[in-house]
């Protein structure tokens, strides 16, 4: 359903331009990437190592490692040529395997090479991470949802069940907005 719902919102929506989509692991599939991307939107995807290898010179967050077992650190994106950037750890500085100065100080991989291991923030960055919390964020809404306004139970069909969606939708954001209306001008007043 991902890629549909990627295509209907820049026909329906031509003027939402979403920077990022975020899914769980259940959508860690390369074309879902791509479409994103001919879309120009980053997809955030939990990765799902199903009966996959995983590299081993590569940490679970498909960073290098150097010899001694440190992960690099995702640096920055180089969007003219498409690759992720990762920087030596600080452990590294004291590691007697680098006394010559023979690990590498800097990797850059393509993100083309592999679209669901590569993405822009990297896996494993912080700036990933925080990223990623939107989603659970969502989650919480969409629960709270089902719950409270029964959106698991509408009893409608068609017409009637989108209507029942949407006023539902609406209630629950204008109850948000008011509390946030009213928090604000609580924190003014003291
Ligand atoms: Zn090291």
């Amino acid at each position: 359903m991902a890629i549909p719902l990627l295509k209907a919102l820049s026909e329906l929506h031509p003027y939402v331009k979403p920077s990022y989509a975020l899914a769980d692991a259940g959508y860690d599939y390369t074309p879902i990437y791509k479409q994103a991307q001919t879309m120009g939107i980053r997809a955030l995807i939990d990765y799902n190592p199903r009966n996959e290898q995983l590299p081993e010179d590569n940490d679970k967050y498909f960073r290098p490692k150097c010899q001694n077992g440190h992960s690099y650190r995702y640096d920055s994106y180089d969007p003219q040529y498409d690759t992720l950037k990762y920087t030596q750890p600080k452990e590294c500085k004291e590691c007697p395997l680098n006394e010559g100065g023979t690990c590498q100080k800097v990797f850059k991989v393509k993100v083309s090479t592999d679209p669901r291991k590569y993405i822009v923030p990297a896996r494993g960055s912080s700036s990933s991470f925080e990223l990623y919390k939107q989603r659970t964020a969502v989650e919480r809404v969409n629960a709270y949802l089902k719950e409270y306004f029964q959106l698991n139970n509408i009893r409608h069909r068609g017409k009637l069940a989108k209507v029942d969606f949407e006023i539902s939708i609406l209630a629950y954001t204008l109850g948000k907005l008011a509390v946030d209306r009213l928090n604000k001008s609580k924190r003014i007043a003291a």
